[in-house]
């Protein structure tokens, strides 16, 4: 037991990383030990310990006496990972790292492109780092600051501070801190912070790469950019991603998404091979351009996929055995809503069971009916594609416009999230276009955007006044 060493080992401070906490070890211990404390962390076997994936868990356990779950789970980026790697390949990371033997760990990630993960670069806050000063009495590393893709402290609004790593030194960040050079951070820089934040801190939430191309699929049909087919423009998409992540295309990670792209792998990779495993930052670089936060993507995955994807998880077994329990419940005479409820299958494909096997099925038509109807209208209040809800129940468009139209208060509400959703590209665009520095006037903005700002005009003035730079003076119009 290495007694001596234990005695300076420091507090570990919240949302520290490992590197910080390991630095201030060296830095406080007094030299007789220093030498020792280095072979024993950093070791003979050349350890890099700013690595994104320390392999020294172990021996910090040891000197230590903390939890290795502990200090894997509240001090790596490690747990950021989890949500999009399947369970068995996260538990083979995990016991490798908790061997030491972190060489193999790309592997199970599915991370192809090493630098994206292992930046030559620490990033700290200059609020926080005053903060840390004032309340601990020095800076440190965080965590939440090193995550692949982050330039942005979401607690302070800030661009995060770039610090360029040197092997095999350990430095903190600055002590003694120059107010002058506080940047704003860019509002793009602090969507994807928050988001990445939000998977490292509910990395329980396994999220399935073939449920997540669904939802991009909807969402990017709702904005125009999919087909009713639900094909998705890669092009279009591509421009559109360019576009946004302009203002953090600076960022090496980001930017080593975007190279990995010159054969167009991104995006179109994650529609195509949506079964791999991707790597996280692929996704939120899409997340977060089409939702405002996780909790959103969430709330949309509810409210429109539940019922598709339900359908979608099962195995052939399953289908078989659940077309038998809408064979035998057809059989016994019961409506196609009660044998695709008894099934769980739709209501068209209850409907092609029994057309197959001879069941008549018009026997209590208007009961059917009724019952089909009621789906229907469920169907449409989730805001499906009244196209997509005739395949899927067995009907021709116009009887489901039929129904529709029945039903003003369902017409309004479809009509309503058209428009949202018309207005968010509209604004959307507006924005990007109006990156451009050279359109600084509110008549140039209109002469370049002139599609986006006459609709914007139109239907939603007030949002448009409040983000055009301000009017000119008459005097100065009439000059130019
Ligand atoms: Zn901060």
């Amino acid at each position: 037991m290495n007694k001596d060493l234990v005695q300076y080992c420091p507090a570990l401070f919240e949302d520290e990383t490992l590197y910080s906490w390991v630095s201030r070890w060296v830095i406080d211990t007094p030299k007789p030990y220093l030498g020792r404390i280095l072979t024993e962390l950093l070791g003979s076997r050349g350890k890099q310990v700013d690595s994104t994936f320390p392999s020294f868990i172990p021996e910090l356990e040891k000197l230590s006496g903390i939890n290795a779950h502990k200090l894997l789970n509240e001090h790596t980026v490690i747990p950021f990972f989890r949500s999009f790697v399947c369970e068995s390949n996260y538990h083979k990371v995990i016991s490798l790292i908790y061997s030491g033997d972190t060489k193999r760990i790309h592997k199970y990630l599915s991370i192809t492109a090493n630098r994206v993960n292992d930046t030559s670069e620490l990033l700290y806050c200059p609020k926080c780092s005053k903060c840390d000063i004032e309340n601990k009495g020095v800076a440190y590393w965080h965590v939440t600051h090193q995550l692949p893709g982050v330039s942005a402290c979401v607690k302070h609004g800030l661009k995060l501070i770039p610090y360029v790593k040197q092997r095999r030194s350990l430095r903190l960040p600055p002590q003694e801190l120059n107010s002058s050079v506080l940047t704003i951070a860019s509002p793009e820089s602090l969507k994807l912070a928050k988001v990445t934040e939000y998977l490292l801190a509910n990395s329980f939430h396994q999220l399935d790469g073939e449920r997540l191309a669904d939802i991009y699929r909807y969402k990017l049909l709702n904005i125009g950019l999919a087909s009713e087919s639900l094909s998705v423009n890669q092009t279009e998409l591509r421009t559109l991603l360019e576009d946004f992540w302009a203002p953090v295309m600076d960022d090496e990670a980001i930017a080593d998404i975007f190279e990995l792209g010159k054969s167009r792998t991104f995006p179109s990779s994650i529609f195509y091979h949506s079964e791999s495993q991707h790597h996280p930052l692929k996704h939120i670089l899409i997340i977060a351009m089409l939702f405002e936060s996780m909790e959103e993507l969430l709330m949309f995955e509810q409210s429109v996929f539940d019922y598709r994807t339900k359908l979608k998880t099962l195995t052939e077994q399953e289908l078989d055995d659940n077309e038998n329990v809408a064979l035998n419940t057809l059989r016994k005479g019961h409506s196609l809503r009660e044998a695709s409820r008894n099934s769980s299958l739709s209501v068209g494909k209850v409907k092609q069971i029994a057309v197959i096997n001879n069941i008549k099925i018009n026997r209590r038509e208007q009961c059917i009916f009724e019952d089909e109807r009621v789906l229907i209208l469920e169907k449409l209040k989730r805001h499906e594609k009244t196209k997509s809800v005739a395949i899927d129940m067995g009907f021709s468009v116009g009887a489901v416009e039929q129904i529709l139209s029945q039903n003003p208060d369902v017409v309004e509400a479809r009509l309503k999230r058209r428009y949202w959703m018309k207005r968010y590209i509209r604004r959307a665009k507006l924005l990007i276009a109006m990156r451009n520095e050279s359109l600084n006037t509110r008549h140039a903005i209109q002469k370049a955007a002139s599609v986006h700002y006459n609709w914007l005009f139109r239907f939603d003035k007030q949002w448009l006044y409040r983000h055009l730079p301000a009017k000119q003076p008459w005097n100065k119009r009439n000059k130019s």
